[in-house]
Parts: structure tokens; C-alpha cells; sequence
């Protein structure tokens, strides 16, 4: 099942910002067996939003993860680009609203905010796509927000990285929900090579006499080792399993081979 991740942020395509949410978010949805189609880095601007959730679209994408700008200010825009690109209105969530309250009545208790009441920038980011579920972020305020459409889902996390990651482990039982239960499995080994380009033809072979695995290479930097992975994915725990053992060690044994090194 396809995902598409989409960074939103002028502080991210300046530089000023790391984008380590979409790593993070690459590797849980990853790990979660989902393949993860495209990133992309994208202004805080509703039109250029919209746009690039209607590519993700067009790819047939299943989950599309859009992440920042779901703050108070008026520079959070990204709920307004979600609306637009799936024709809704922005509509007051009341469980948004109850959220946003429940947090700020707690951050008020420990001393961070000054006080509790919902002024008009807090409000806005009860504000929500109609149909949304809100997700409650218990470490910063912006909720989480969950979209389900026929062909997908939307699935905002606030840009702060620990409200980023808490959130989304929040919606994890629903991504798992929505795919067939499928398995992944993986295999790396490491070779004593630094060059990949002289493993390119052992590895287009193995990929061609096992289509449903995908084995690649990955330099390991400075040194001589040289990463071997092999992973696939399908709903039959032991045949996937086997499968990727059985691609490396075709590999391997073409290795050795090219190497004078099989028995
Ligand atoms: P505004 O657009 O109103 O100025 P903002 O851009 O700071 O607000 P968010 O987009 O929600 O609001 O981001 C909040 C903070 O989270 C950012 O300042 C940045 O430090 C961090 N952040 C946002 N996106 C990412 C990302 N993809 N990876 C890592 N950190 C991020
Ligand atoms: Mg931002």
C-alpha cells in the first residue's frame, strides 16, 4: 500500500529547518510495511497544498502524510489546503475544540502558558476539513488530523518532531487497519567491496530471477564494506522470508563466484 509524504514548510525548503519529520515518518511507515512512493518539500502556501495532495492522488497514493503547519498563526495553512484539495469547508470541531481546551488547561497548570482561555489564534486550530477526525497531541496543542476518503486517507502531523511522532503513533492501529495484514521481511548482508558499480550486473540479475524482491546496494561510507539489503513484502510470513534468503544468497554465490572464491 502506497504512501506519499509531504513536507510543508518555508523554513524547510530554506534550510533553515531540517526535514527530519519525513525520515522519521519514511522509516515508521516503512517498518509499518507500507512503500512509501514520494516526498516532496513544499511552501506554506493553500494553492501549492492543494496541488501537490492532488498529485499524491494521481500516483494512488492510499496515505498521504502532510506534515506542519497546523499552529495558531496565520501562517499555518495546511488544514486550508487540505480543504481546498478535497472540496470542503473548514468547519469548528467541537472534539478539536475539547482537545485544544484540555491543553491548554494543562499547559497552564504547569506554568508554560499564562492562561487557559481559548483566544481566537487557539480556536483556529480546532478549526478543521469538515468529516475530519481530530487526534489529540499531548505534547504540544495543534491536534493531529485524521482524513478517511474513498481512495485514501489525509493524515496531517503538527511540524514540531515530538508532536510529530506522537501523533502519529496515535493513528498507527488505524494505518494497520487499512491494509491486508502483509508481512516484511529483510536480509542484510556486507561485502568487502567499495565499489558498487562492480556488483551493478550481480545485483540486475538476482533482481530479475526474483522480481518480487528488491535487493539494492548502499555504500557504507569511507572503508571497505558495502551494505547488501534485500526486502519483500507479501501476506505469507514464511514465503517472504524465504524469498529474501534465497535472493541473497544467489547473490552471494555470484559474488563468490565472480570473486574465484565458491567451492
Ligand atoms: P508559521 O508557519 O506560522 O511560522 P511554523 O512553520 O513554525 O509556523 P509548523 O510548520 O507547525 O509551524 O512548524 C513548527 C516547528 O516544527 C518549526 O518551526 C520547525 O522547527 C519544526 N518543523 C516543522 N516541520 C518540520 C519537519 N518536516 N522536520 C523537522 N522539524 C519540523
Ligand atoms: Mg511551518
Amino acid at each position: 500500500m502506497s504512501a506519499y509524504i509531504i513536507a510543508v514548510g518555508d523554513e524547510i525548503l530554506s534550510g533553515r529547518v531540517l526535514d527530519y519529520n519525513s525520515h522519521w515518518v519514511s522509516k515508521r511507515l516503512t517498518s509499518l510495511g507500507f512503500k512509501i512512493i514520494r516526498r516532496s518539500v513544499i511552501p506554506d502556501d493553500v494553492n501549492e497544498i492543494a496541488e501537490e495532495i492532488n498529485n499524491a492522488f494521481k500516483k494512488g497514493a492510499k496515505i498521504i502524510v502532510l506534515i506542519g503547519g497546523l499552529g495558531p498563526t496565520p501562517g499555518d495553512i495546511t488544514l486550508e489546503g487540505v480543504a481546498k484539495a478535497i472540496g470542503k469547508k473548514l468547519i469548528l470541531n467541537e472534539t478539536a475544540l475539547k482537545y485544544v481546551k484540555r491543553r491548554y488547561e494543562e499547559l497552564c497548570k504547569l506554568g508554560l502558558v499564562k492562561a487557559s482561555d481559548i483566544s481566537e489564534p487557539r480556536r483556529k486550530m480546532a478549526y478543521l476539513p469538515e468529516g475530519a477526525e481530530p487526534i489529540y497531541n499531548a505534547v504540544g496543542a495543534a491536534p493531529g488530523v485524521f482524513i478517511r476518503l474513498d481512495n485514501a486517507i489525509i493524515l496531517c502531523l503538527p511540524g514540531p518532531p515530538q508532536e510529530a511522532f506522537y501523533v502519529f503513533e496515535q493513528v498507527v492501529p488505524k494505518l494497520i487497519a487499512l491494509k491486508e495484514r502483509t508481512y516484511t521481511a529483510s536480509r542484510t548482508i556486507y561485502i568487502e567491496e567499495i565499489d558498487e558499480t562492480t556488483v551493478a550486473d550481480i545485483l540486475k540479475k538476482v533482481s530479475e530471477m526474483f522480481p518480487d524482491v528488491y535487493i539494492k546496494t548502499f555504500p557504507t561510507g569511507f572503508g571497505k564494506r558495502m551494505e547488501v539489503t534485500a526486502i519483500a513484502t507479501g501476506k505469507d510470513k514464511r514465503e517472504v522470508e524465504e524469498k529474501v534468503e534465497k535472493a541473497i544468497n544467489e547473490f552471494l554465490r555470484l559474488y563468490n563466484e565472480r570473486k574465484g572464491l565458491s567451492k
